[in-house]
């Protein structure tokens, strides 16, 4: 059985000056469809009639085209259009059924609008809106012949093409491609990781080894300077061309910081997947972590999120495992050593000492505790289905014979 995994190729893409203003009316277009869609779904949500996507999809772009209000959106490529309404589409169920509780996971919002003021504009396009020429350059439907630079091949053919502008002014298209799963060797090898601020993260391995990922603070560094740029920007005048300029270079600024954290999470995340079987991590709700500004900006910085998807994808291509564990469990106030649990740990402890004579390191007890927790829950949570409550140890024949203890 060979089961595809998909993956995002990213590239820079350098559109001419008149592509760039037929991707501007595109974006655009695509957005009004995207809002149009989104309202009509919701109106007919509240009027509590049913309203199926072809129907959607018929107003506001067929029957859209020809009223004078909207005729310039058969300027652009209908691709795009069509898209747009799927992917508004799938925004408005997505929250339908998180609300009636058919989707796992954190509640989500409605579906929010898209703004003409948004400085991220992008636009997907499926098979028969775009090819990839021999010559390497990048065909849009409406828009032509891209150039592009091909940082690296593209492993298989792409089904759909994502074209983004970000707020700092560069182009790029992202790739979704299919790619056969190429599993590593097998390890006996685990471990688990415990994501935080002064390390970004502390790994705790079944060989009884310990890697300390440094947490380079990609954001932390640049900060004077951008406060620098924010303070240039406040003082010039609004809607004015100098405010543009300088919102520019804090966006290239910011652009900056995301490329270099995301390269620097690529790498750890690879190690960490070549050299463990399986990878047992916390299940953060980052979102609602961040409710602090300062410890927002530093945890955002650290970008736990992304380094967790990015190990998750990777697991997946090398046939490796990623366990994701219950976010209520312990693990900084348990002794990794004796099972007991202290009342309290506030986040400047950085190391303590148990009653029992252990001494522990934080981050890196509680790297151990989670390797050791996930490993008892993992065959339960796609098994029977059963948890077994905390404290419990569970072995080979799982749930049947629990430890006293
Ligand atoms: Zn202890």
């Amino acid at each position: 059985m060979l089961i595809c995994v998909q993956a995002r190729y990213r590239y820079r893409i350098e559109p001419t000056p008149a592509q760039r203003a037929m991707l501007a009316r595109t974006f655009g277009c695509a957005r009004v469809v995207f809002n149009d869609a989104i309202r009509a779904r919701q109106d007919a949500y509240q009027a509590g009639e049913k309203l199926g996507p072809t129907e959607v999809q018929r107003r506001v772009i067929t029957v859209a085209k020809q009223s004078p209000e909207r005729v310039w959106l058969g300027e652009v490529a209908s691709v795009a259009l069509v898209q747009s309404v799927r992917d508004a589409h799938r925004a408005h169920s997505n929250w339908l059924d998180s609300l009636t509780g058919r989707r796992k996971g954190r509640r989500m919002g409605a579906p929010r609008l898209k703004s003409r003021k948004d400085t991220r504009q992008s636009v997907r396009l499926t098979r028969n809106g775009f090819t990839v020429r021999p010559d390497g350059s990048l065909y849009l439907a409406k828009i032509g012949d891209v150039r592009v630079r091909w940082s690296r091949g593209l492993p298989s053919e792409p089904s759909s093409v994502t074209v983004i502008r970000e707020p700092d002014g560069h182009f790029y298209a992202s790739f979704v491609v299919e790619v056969a799963p190429t599993p590593l060797p097998r390890t006996d090898q685990e471990c688990g990781i415990d994501l935080g601020v002064s390390r970004l993260a502390t790994v705790a391995t079944t060989a009884g080894t310990r890697l300390d990922v440094v947490n380079p603070r990609h954001l932390g560094r640049k900060l004077r300077k951008l406060r620098r740029l924010e303070r240039e920007k406040s003082r010039r005048a609004k809607g004015g061309a100098n405010r543009a300029k300088t919102r520019r270079k804090v966006a290239v600024q910011h652009g900056k910081v995301a490329r270099a954290r995301r390269d620097y999470h690529h790498k750890q995340a690879l190690t960490l997947v070549r050299e463990n079987q399986a990878v047992y991590v916390e299940d953060l709700n980052v979102a609602g972590m961040v409710c602090n500004r300062r410890l927002a900006r530093v945890i955002s910085d650290a970008g736990w999120g992304q380094l967790v998807r990015l190990v998750e994808e990777k697991a997946e291509r090398y046939g490796r495992t990623v366990h994701k564990m219950d976010r209520w469990y312990p693990s900084s106030k348990t002794c990794s050593t004796c099972g007991a649990v202290q009342e309290s740990m506030p986040l400047q402890v950085r190391s303590w000492t148990c009653p029992c004579g252990a001494v522990h390191d934080r981050d890196h007890n509680a790297a151990i505790n989670i390797l050791t927790v996930g490993q008892t829950e993992r065959p339960n949570a796609c098994g029977a289905g059963v948890r077994p409550p905390f404290g419990v140890a569970v072995g080979d024949e799982a749930g049947t014979t629990p430890d006293t203890a």
